[in-house]
């Protein structure tokens, strides 16, 4: 779970978790990763770590970016399966039910697709649609279409995706590049429950373009 500036989350955020963690029928750690907040994040983080065991903090020496944030926290998780979920709950805990039970019927890869966007504006709404439609036409046709980075990966999948050491990551790709046996469970997307987005658009901007670059030669041949 990366965190970048995410102070106001936690009234929220901890009590949902706690919930999840206490009630779930499989042991489960949280990994939460520090990208280099400038806000009290590192401290309400590790506050909470060391009064729940189950919360584990990583602490990047800067802001490097939500793929990378997620990338250390991969790299740390130890566990036979892992989710990667935001911090702000736009994801629903309850949905990772849902996704252990796919992984049990022996899916490696079980991804959350987004029916609705709630909380997001028209233009993020319709550049995102557009993305995913043009990635799987131009670029990476496995790509899962209205697909974030909320999904479930099964060991042996982590360990291939661990291995492949890019600079430029644009993860979903690569989960989808990697293979294995994937499935998507569809979900509303709630809106921020705290907070503003930590995805201004020429960040956006420069993850699709990464995500072009890194699996097509179609826009250097282009250039
Ligand atoms: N995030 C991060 N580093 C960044 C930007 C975002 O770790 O440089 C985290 C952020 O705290 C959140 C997740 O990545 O947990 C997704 O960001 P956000 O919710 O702002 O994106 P959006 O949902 O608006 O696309
Ligand atoms: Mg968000």
């Amino acid at each position: 779970m990366p965190f970048y500036n995410e102070e106001e989350i936690f009234p929220l955020l901890r009590p949902r978790l706690t919930e999840f963690l206490d009630n779930s029928p499989y042991p489960c750690e949280v990994i939460a990763v520090n990208d280099g907040s400038e806000d009290r994040t590192i401290d309400l983080l590790v506050d909470w770590c060391k009064r729940d065991s189950r919360i584990k903090v990583l602490n990047l020496s800067r802001n490097f970016g939500h793929q990378y944030a997620s990338t250390a926290g991969i790299d740390y998780a130890s566990g036979e399966a892992i989710v990667l979920i935001d911090a702000d709950l736009q994801d629903p805990l309850e949905v990772i039910h849902e996704m252990v039970q796919q992984y049990k019927n022996g899916y490696d890869v079980v991804c959350g697709q987004r029916i609705t966007r709630a909380g997001e504006g028209n233009f993020k709404r319709l550049t995102a649609w557009l993305f995913y439609r043009f990635m799987r036409f131009f670029f990476l046709e496995s790509l899962p279409q209205d697909v974030g980075d909320f999904r479930l990966m099964s060991r042996r999948c982590v360990d291939s995706l661990t291995a492949m050491r890019e600079l430029h990551r644009f993860l979903r790709g690569m989960v989808a590049w990697v293979g294995y046996p994937q499935t998507c469970i569809r979900y509303h997307r709630q809106a921020r429950a705290a907070g503003t987005t930590k995805y201004p658009f020429f960040k956006m901007a420069r993850l699709a373009w990464t995500a072009a670059l890194s699996f097509s030669p179609l826009p250097l041949r282009l250039s």
